[in-house]
């Protein structure tokens, strides 16, 4: 079977929320809608980590150079020490 590629969001689950209507006066109960929140995270100031599969991403493609080895920038390193 093939692993379903993760796409880095958590579906929150919709709520049943007890609301009271305007109209009729009545308490009812209203499904409150789902949705998606980012499971991403940062990490420094240049990269953010999936908290699902821990894929790593980068904000610029100078940060990703830089924490490949490619092309390292020391400015990169600065701003992180400074957080
Ligand atoms: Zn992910």
């Amino acid at each position: 079977m093939k692993k379903k590629k993760c796409d880095h969001r958590i579906w929150v689950k919709p709520e049943q929320k007890l609301e009271i209507n305007y109209w009729s006066g009545e308490e009812e109960y209203v499904w409150e809608e789902g949705y998606w929140v980012s499971a991403e995270e940062d990490i420094d100031t240049h990269r953010l980590k999936c908290t699902l599969c821990g894929e790593i991403g980068y904000y610029s493609g100078a940060a990703k150079d830089h924490f490949e080895g490619r092309n390292v920038q020391s400015w990169i390193d600065e701003t992180n020490k400074k957080r």
